[in-house]
């Protein structure tokens, strides 16, 4: 009996040593392809106003479990969670985040794997650092380390795109020094994460040639927002200057309108198919003082351009000012969703 014992044990052992031999070969195996998590990232919507505004409930959006599970009934597979990192930190380096907050966000976060959305987390909102680059320099490379360091355990389907949106003094020429650093800090504890990257100037397509992506860097995601005709997108923005005179600004699929559009995701898939990069159009939108039957039409026409070029794509937003879904009436706007999901 006692050596039947042994043998059993013996034999366990073999087995499970095995079994982790075999994982192991499989995961060095494994060819880590970013146009494969991109093509899981559509179609995506923005969970926008929530976690990265002050915070979250000042600008009106606190997130619901139930929000994570009515995105994916809709037949949605992705969302991306804009985050405020920078006004969650200890004010001295280290830049400590602070613990209930980086609890909330984590919570978010599974609630959304565990719908089996794949999920995009960024830093959103670091106005700091678009005025003073270099005194954030380590505030932002601080932040990466500890929230690249806290989620490296975390699925495939968990990517993180390095800030939303560079703009004013945060160049594209510093642009080009900090992301690569980012990217550095990231890849100690995730060295097989997919990565997503943005333009300078406001992530639009015009700084897509200024990006320098370094080249032993395969595992990236690029990607460009989409607002054009932008007084046409963010007429009545409050916080857009002049955009009251836009106001009745229509879309209404015209030659000009529809060729103008082409040869804007033309110029995005000539610069991918030259780089040999995955794109994530990660924001377009229409502001919903523009009239229902321009964005309805607008949105369905952006998505047919994704659609057409490979591109994935999240809609700017879930529930707030650009919102598919109303959280008072606990409905979808269907004009909206019909041109996002087209079955
Ligand atoms: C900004 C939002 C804004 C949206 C459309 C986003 O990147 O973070 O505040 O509503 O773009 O302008």
């Amino acid at each position: 009996m006692k050596n039947f014992l042994i043998i059993f044990l013996v034999n366990l052992l073999i087995m499970c040593s095995s079994s982790s031999t075999v994982n192991s070969v499989d995961e060095g195996d494994t060819i880590i392809d970013p146009f494969k998590i991109n093509s899981k990232l559509y179609p995506g919507i923005n969970l926008g106003n929530a976690l990265e505004a002050p915070n979250e409930g000042d600008w009106g959006v606190t997130i619901k479990d139930e929000y994570l599970r009515i995105i994916k009934d809709a037949g949605f597979n992705s969302v991306r969670i804009p985050i405020r990192w920078s006004a969650h930190t200890e004010i001295d380096s280290p830049y400590t985040l602070d613990y209930s907050f980086l609890a909330r966000v984590k919570h978010v976060i599974d609630e959304a794997l565990n719908n089996n959305l794949t999920v995009v987390i960024n830093i959103h909102h670091f106005e700091e650092i678009f005025q003073n680059p270099e005194a954030q320099h380590d505030k932002f490379l601080s932040i990466w380390e500890q929230v690249s360091r806290i989620f490296k355990d975390y699925p495939e389907s968990l990517v993180f795109e390095i800030l939303n949106e560079p703009h004013d003094n945060f160049t594209a020429e510093l642009w080009n020094e900090y992301f690569p650093e980012a990217i550095e800090v990231i890849r100690r504890t995730n060295p097989d994460r997919t990565l997503i990257v943005g333009t300078a100037g406001w992530g639009g397509i015009s700084a897509l040639n200024d990006l320098e992506i370094p080249n032993d860097e395969q595992n990236l995601i690029i990607t460009v927002h989409y607002y054009e005709p932008f007084h046409f997108t963010h007429q009545g923005a409050e916080w857009s200057d002049g955009s009251e005179a836009w106001l009745g600004t229509t879309w209404s699929a015209t030659f000009e309108e529809v060729t103008s559009m082409k040869n804007h995701f033309d110029q995005i898939d000539a610069w991918a198919t030259e780089n040999n990069r995955p794109i994530y159009i990660g924001e377009f939108g229409a502001y919903h003082k523009a009239d229902m039957y321009s964005r309805h039409l607008w949105t369905g026409y952006v998505v047919n351009q994704c659609q057409q070029h490979n591109f994935s794509w999240a809609y700017w937003e879930f529930c707030s000012g650009f919102g598919a879904w109303n959280p008072e009436s606990k409905t979808w706007n269907q004009a909206l969703l019909s041109a996002l999901i087209q079955n």
